[in-house]
């Protein structure tokens, strides 16, 4: 390596912005491979991703696949819980701290494991939105000092399946969100003969912000208006049950980009909590629901991908705000519960592909001889290339454009010829690729020319799904930090985008995170003959990891559980491997038959034998190839 192209771990780290996303759990090695702190101090426990590549190689796992840092899953539950702890104890609160986990945000059973785990000296409970859902938290959640709150619409058995963990002596609060709930958990809270734990949800005036700011104002689908809220009391006061009337909910969205929007919306639970409770009701809980944003970008900014808030400034906010208000009222400061999800998950897993093709625009290389009687847009396009200095490029680049236009149209007419075009594009590409380097060298590019670098851009074709893998970055624009994993100490000089092997235009990638906000295009290194190149799309535990599609028939991922080894802090040991989906199981999905299709394909190939036109051999074989690939991974094998 020339020692102009080494780059320090510093370096490198700036410009990916790592320690910006990373929330401290990522770092650079001296061999250039990106590693995971579990416990975000560099003193500390590291894992080297690319080590847990080449274990992951040796135990025959395929990429892509995800992989999952349980100790971030569990650092991530103890700084939530003890910064409001924290925050409580300093600021003089007098109510407690409840966090529940909405299932939602990533099902998988080993994650939702590891929070109640890592929680349960915080007595961390769950969130429910579904019956499936609430079938989970009733079969997980077994600490009777933890909550299960229950969100969403509601059916009678619903409402049983929440009773029944009041029988099991759970505390299970079920959250109206529609006026009619009232009255049927009364009559079914009856008939069991159980007493509900009730809460409310809050649709409060202040809208979230952000991607999700539905989710809250007027028109929100969920919760109580004022309205509502007041006569459902008189309801559960008349039946005898007000007593059961103990959480008050809001949620204003997830990934809430800007803190004055945490402010307003506890400002305005707050009153409604202090009205309620200086009327009789016997609230104790206030739920402040979820949406701790995460910063995906780096910027620290109130954009979409990003919050212009810490942790800590948070909790502050949430604690302070409710304290303020319960002080001026003399109303009890109530046990704060807090259902953030996408904070505790979003950092503990990624997914790792390997780049499979480069497809570079200006790597034609086609070149004729020069003749008098060559075409004038041919004779024209040289003679820009020859105009082309320092001066003139704006003027160059639209003449470029503008020649290479013609030639297309000329093209179809049949004036130009292949060979024609294919030299006029090179010597476009040859152009271009000129007065990028040129602009390299400027302070200052004009807008115009920005496009150059987009245009320029290589395309990395990466064994993944955009749709299975990154949902987000398709359906609603999240940035998501991609970052090589290896090489690191060198720096990378190409400028591409991301392409998926789906047969799918969208399937692409071209928002990246980088120094100065977001870029059209990232830099990567040049891939190394025979040598894989793994690249991480990172902060894809929260939603991204459980919310992806099959478009293509690409399934599910492989994927490893890795942990850190206690007795050596530079070592790790993978806990679990789950394998990803093969074709068969794509397919079924799609009410096809494996064992069927199998046996057409076989009966087809008979055939062929019986005529002659394949050795019964060889007919074999290509049944037996054919049934091995249906039990195959449905990414690219490398
Ligand atoms: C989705 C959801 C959450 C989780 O939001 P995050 O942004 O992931 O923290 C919490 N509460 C309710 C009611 C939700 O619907």
């Amino acid at each position: 390596m020339p020692p102009d192209s080494r780059i320090s771990p510093d370096e490198v780290g700036e410009l990916y912005k790592i320690s910006r996303w990373g929330n401290g759990y990522f770092s650079v090695n001296s061999r250039g491979h990106l590693c995971v702190l579990p416990e975000r101090r560099e003193d500390g426990p590291r894992i080297d991703i690319m080590e847990v590549i080449a274990e992951m190689r040796e135990q025959g796992i395929a990429f892509p696949a995800v992989i999952r840092f349980h100790d971030v899953l569990r650092s991530q539950v103890s700084l939530l819980n003890t910064t409001f702890r924290d925050v409580i104890a300093e600021n003089g609160y007098q109510g407690g701290f409840l966090a529940v986990y909405p299932i939602k945000v990533n099902q998988m059973r080993e994650v939702v494991e590891e929070i109640l785990d890592a929680g349960a000296p915080f007595d961390h409970g769950l969130e429910a939105g579904s019956k499936a859902e609430l079938m989970a938290a009733l079969a997980y959640n077994a600490n009777p000092g933890a909550l299960t709150v229950l969100n969403g619409y509601k059916d009678e058995d619903y409402v049983r399946l929440a009773l029944l963990g009041r029988k099991l002596g759970r505390r299970v609060v079920i959250v109206v969100e529609n006026f009619s709930e009232f009255s049927m958990i009364v009559r079914l809270a009856r008939e069991m003969k159980v007493r509900p734990l009730i809460g409310v949800r809050a649709k409060l005036a202040v809208q979230g912000g952000g991607r999700w700011a539905g989710s809250s104002g007027e028109r929100a689908k969920f919760g109580l208006a004022c309205s509502e809220i007041i006569n459902g009391v008189a309801l559960l006061r008349e039946a005898g049950m007000l007593d059961c009337l103990q959480l008050l909910h809001f949620h204003v969205g997830s990934q809430v980009p800007d803190i004055r929007v945490i402010k307003d919306a506890v400002a305005e639970a707050a009153r409604i909590y202090a009205d309620l409770a200086v009327s009789g009701v016997p609230l104790r809980y206030l739920d402040v629901g979820g949406g701790i944003g995460v910063d995906y970008d780096g910027s620290r900014s109130a954009g979409n991908s990003s919050r212009n808030y810490s942790l800590q400034e948070y909790a502050m906010d949430v604690v302070c705000g409710i304290r303020q208000i319960c002080d001026e009222t003399g109303v009890s400061h109530p046990c704060i519960v807090s259902e953030s999800g996408r904070y505790l998950t979003a950092h503990h897993s990624c997914v790792i592909t390997n780049v499979v093709n480069t497809i570079h625009q200006t790597k034609t290389g086609f070149s004729l001889s020069r003749t008098p009687d060559e075409h004038i847009l041919l004779a024209n396009m040289r003679e820009a290339e020859e105009e082309l200095d320092g001066d003139n490029f704006q003027e160059i680049f639209n003449d470029a454009q503008q020649i290479k236009n013609d030639a297309i149209n000329a093209f179809k007419l049949g004036v130009v010829s292949l060979a024609e075009r294919a030299e006029i594009e090179t010597i476009y590409w040859r152009i271009i690729t000129r007065i990028s380097r040129m602009l390299d060298e400027l302070d200052f590019v004009p807008a115009e020319l920005g496009r150059i670098a987009e245009l320029k851009a290589s395309q990395y074709l990466c064994n993944f799904s955009v749709f299975q893998s990154a949902a987000d970055t398709w359906a609603i624009d999240q940035l998501l930090p991609i970052v090589p994993v290896m090489r690191l100490d060198e720096m990378p000089t190409e400028r591409c985008s991301i392409v998926d092997i789906t047969c799918d235009s969208d399937g692409k990638i071209s928002r990246f995170v980088s120094q100065d906000g977001h870029d059209r295009s990232l830099l990567l290194h040049a891939p190394r003959e025979g040598e894989d190149y793994f690249v991480g799309l990172f902060l894809t535990g929260a939603y991204q990891d459980v919310m992806g599609d099959m478009h293509n028939l690409f399934g599910r991922l492989n994927e490893v559980h890795v942990y850190c080894d206690d007795d050596d802090p530079a070592d790790f040991y993978i806990e679990e491997v789950i394998r990803g989906a093969t074709a068969d199981m794509v397919l079924a999905t799609m009410q096809y038959n494996a064992e069927m299709m199998a046996r057409y394909v076989k009966e087809a190939v008979d055939k062929r034998i019986r005529s002659g036109d394949i050795q019964p051999r060889e007919g074999v074989r290509l049944v037996d190839f054919y049934e091995e690939c249906l039990g195959g991974y449905t990414y690219l094998g490398v």
